[in-house]
């Protein structure tokens, strides 16, 4: 299935309704940036915003100095995940669902605008956003990252009534207060032995920023990753093109890395993370570990490889984050954030239950004989529900469920887990807040364990980040503090 098809599909299965799915393909968008003297962190936040945008809109325009430049990299992002690109050409042809201007005002057009802006750590919303001429990528990478996220929510509006989502508005914010890092520089990094478990969508935003980062980066990054690219990862990963598909992720990274950082020692390693641990063996403690992984589970175990130091980077549903783990004297590690779940499964009558409304014995009699629902049945669930009874009247019990799922009528963290929702600003956002978080570790070198949360259509605030303590069953921390008491 091409990258275009599946975020149809995901679309569909989160909205369920063809007609706002429909709204990919006819919405237009503008992308404006100077019309001379583009300013640098101008060109940089432009670039990520349309590699995030053209691996999920068809249609874009751009405009400005660099437009050709930008269309070019709109085609490899949408050429990546097999989607059309007659859609994206350079030239201005109001009218626009929405105008996006980086750095300046748009020209004069009634159709809705974002105005963003950013330099060196800054960025900027709304009125008077300007770009300015740091070559930090920080800045830049994160305004991009929100305002990619806020064409989404603008675009699709209507589908998050009642979700409270308000436009950024007239805003702005130093990316270093956000993370509690007023401290960060624009200075060379030393990674020391640094080993990245996982090379996928957020990894790969992760690596656009070490590669952009424009001061020396020294030490080894071991990228530790099993699979090729597929065409299905053009949707989301930053800055993947077309000639990747089929080669080691691990691969183009490294290489990508080498070519910007010469004294960077960056290693491949095409294997899963479990495989490559046991080969390397354990007799050396790792140093520092960056969690890129796609599940809770591999989190939990690259947290149990017992790193002193580790990165996480995570993306679920609307909500994503990253968290630096230093675990010692109370503060939690990587586990502690995966705790193994206690609660016990819901069994499969009493999950229907709830999700019907249906008494648990009409559940497990329609269950064992798989029969169509009844009028009553139907209009059981039906009220209890709000969904139009002629889409589950006759229909057996299993495929009602998905009705329910794709009207929006389960709750949004069952409907979640159905849908892996195809949010290139996620996975964008998510790998340049872990490369803040390993900045912080790198430069600040200080011993804390602190995780960055964020709902991805909201505005940012300095209250997002939290001091994480030990979690009371993490069985690294209680082995460690086994081995302390031992020893
Ligand atoms: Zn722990």
């Amino acid at each position: 299935m091409s990258a275009a098809e599946k975020n149809r599909q995901a679309l569909l299965a989160l909205f369920g309704d063809d007609a706002l799915v429909s709204k990919l393909s006819s919405t237009r968008i503008a992308v404006v940036t100077p019309p001379a003297d583009t300013p640098a962190s101008a060109t940089l936040l432009a670039r990520v915003l349309v590699d995030a945008l053209a691996r999920l809109w068809p249609n874009i325009d751009f405009v400005g100095e660099i437009a050709d430049s930008l269309l070019v990299v709109g085609c490899d992002a949408a050429e990546a995940g097999a989607a059309p690109v007659d859609g994206l050409k350079v030239g201005w042809a109001p009218p626009y669902d929405i105008v996006v201007s980086v750095g300046g005002p748009a020209p004069c057009t009634s159709s809705s605008h974002i105005r963003v802006g950013a330099d060196g750590w800054h960025m900027q919303f709304g009125k008077g956003a300007v770009c300015g001429s740091s070559i930090n990528p920080v800045g830049p990478a994160f305004a991009a990252g929100l305002a990619a996220a806020q064409v989404f929510a603008q675009c699709f509006a209507s589908a998050f009534e009642g979700y409270g989502l308000r436009a950024l508005g007239d805003w702005s914010a130093d990316v270093r207060e956000l993370f509690s890092a007023p401290q960060l520089e624009l200075r060379g990094l030393h990674l020391q032995d640094t080993y990245v478990f996982g090379v996928g969508a957020v990894t790969h935003a992760l690596a656009w920023m070490v590669e952009h980062w424009p001061e020396p980066i020294s030490g080894e990054l071991h990228l530790v990753d099993g699979d090729a690219y597929g065409d299905g990862n053009g949707q989301r990963y930053a800055f993947m093109t077309p000639g990747n598909i089929g080669t080691p992720k691990v691969n183009a990274v490294a290489n990508r890395l080498t070519a910007a950082h010469p004294s960077l020692v960056a290693k491949p390693h095409e294997l899963g993370m479990n495989d490559y641990c046991q080969d390397r063996g354990y007799d050396r403690p790792f140093f520092r570990v960056i969690a890129g992984l796609d599940s809770e589970e591999s989190r939990r175990q690259a947290g149990l490889k017992d790193p002193a130091r580790a990165i996480n980077m995570w993306t679920s549903g609307y909500h994503i984050g990253a968290g630096q783990y230093v675990p010692g004297d109370g503060r939690g590690c990587l586990v502690c954030a995966y705790p193994e779940p206690v609660e016990a499964q819901l069994d499969e009558v009493t999950m229907f239950h709830k999700q019907t409304g249906l008494f648990p014995d009409v559940v497990r009699e329609l269950l064992d004989s798989a029969r169509g629902l009844t009028e009553a049945e139907a209009q059981k669930v039906a009220l209890a529900k709000g969904v139009p009874i002629e889409r589950i009247i006759g229909e057996p019990l299993r495929s009602v469920i998905p009705v329910l799922c794709a009207t929006g009528k389960l709750p949004l963290d069952e409907a979640k887990k159905a849908v892996d929702v195809p949010f290139a600003f996620s996975s964008l956002l998510s790998g340049v807040a872990g490369f803040i978080m390993l900045l912080r570790d790198v430069q600040m070198g200080n011993d804390s364990s602190e995780c960055w949360n964020q709902h991805v259509f909201k505005r940012p605030s300095s209250a997002m980040i939290k001091v994480e303590g030990r979690h009371i069953r993490c069985v690294r921390c209680d082995a460690a503090a086994l081995a302390r008491s031992g020893s």
